[in-house]
């Protein structure tokens, strides 16, 4: 792929993914502004609404103000309190996309990070993730606190991808693209808390994988890196799931 020297902002950057995707960035010779909790040039905590205002004003100033692409990529799994996810995974990356639009021009693009956990897990398209898609903070976190982790992962996800499909237009219509991926469980510490869990490390072994193995992070950040490029340039709307092929094992005939 030609190199380029355009700006991105990554969140999630210091590590798993969202590293994988910075560096390859790099590689082709972009600039990334990374967002994290620590160990990038701008951190912030994205579970609050001050953390994600002051990250939207870093990644401005340092960006002066324009973008070529956007992911968002910081998340909490399972192992994590339900509010905290839904805080971190759909209202974290909601703001950064609503925050740094004014920045993304013609051209430009974003790949929000779903999961394959989306079709995986009973419940995740219920009241939990309509409640984030209305943009409800106060009433989400309350269900979330009754939901249990892995529904809240799940819904967080849903209605992520959901999102997405409802920004076409708008986006479109100025010339950006927005995607979505949506991974099966690849090698990072978010997967690692889960194979570290008593309660979850045999469900997530015992997945069935027909490539048979856990994605690497750099696998899915080709795919990432792909969306974000011209190579890509009419997808728009697209949740690409990246999963090994466990999607279509457990669900052979539902389309899309
Ligand atoms: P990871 O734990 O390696 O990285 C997540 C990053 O998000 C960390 O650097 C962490 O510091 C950051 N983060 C967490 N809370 C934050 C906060 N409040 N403010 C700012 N940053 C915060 O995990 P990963 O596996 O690379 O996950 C990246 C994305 O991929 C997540 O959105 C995750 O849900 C998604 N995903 C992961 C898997 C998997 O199997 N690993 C599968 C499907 C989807």
């Amino acid at each position: 792929m030609a190199s380029d020297l355009r700006t991105y902002c990554v969140t999630g950057a210091a590590s798993g993914l969202g590293k994988a995707v910075g560096t390859q960035l790099e590689s082709l010779g972009s600039r990334v502004i990374g967002v994290d909790q620590h160990s990038v040039a701008a951190t912030a905590d994205l579970s609050s609404p001050l953390g994600r205002s002051n990250a939207v004003a870093s990644v401005l100033d340092e960006c002066d103000g324009v973008l070529a692409g956007l992911v968002p990529c910081a998340g909490l799994g399972p192992q994590h309190a339900s509010a905290q996810i839904i805080a971190v995974n759909y209202f974290g990356a909601v703001a950064m996309l609503d925050g740094l639009s004014s920045a993304l021009t013609a051209g430009s693009a974003v790949v929000l990070i779903c999961s394959n956990s989306t079709t995986l897990t009973p419940g995740a398209d219920g009241e939990l993730a309509k409640a984030c898609l209305n943009g409800d903070e106060a009433a989400a976190l309350e269900i979330a606190t009754d939901t249990h982790p892995a529904v809240a992962y799940a819904a967080s996800k849903v209605a992520l991808a959901k999102k997405m499909r409802t920004r076409v237009a708008e986006l479109g219509a100025v010339g950006i693209r927005i995607n979505a991926v949506a991974p099966g469980p690849f090698k990072s510490p978010l997967l690692q808390e889960g194979l570290d869990d008593p309660l979850t490390k045999d469900l997530i072994s015992s997945l069935p994988i027909p490539l048979g193995r856990f994605g690497e992070p750099e696998e899915i950040a080709q795919v990432i890196i792909w969306l974000l490029s011209d190579h890509a340039r009419y997808v728009h709307g697209s949740t690409l799931f990246v999963d090994g092929g466990i999607d279509a094992l457990l669900a052979p005939t539902r389309f899309p």
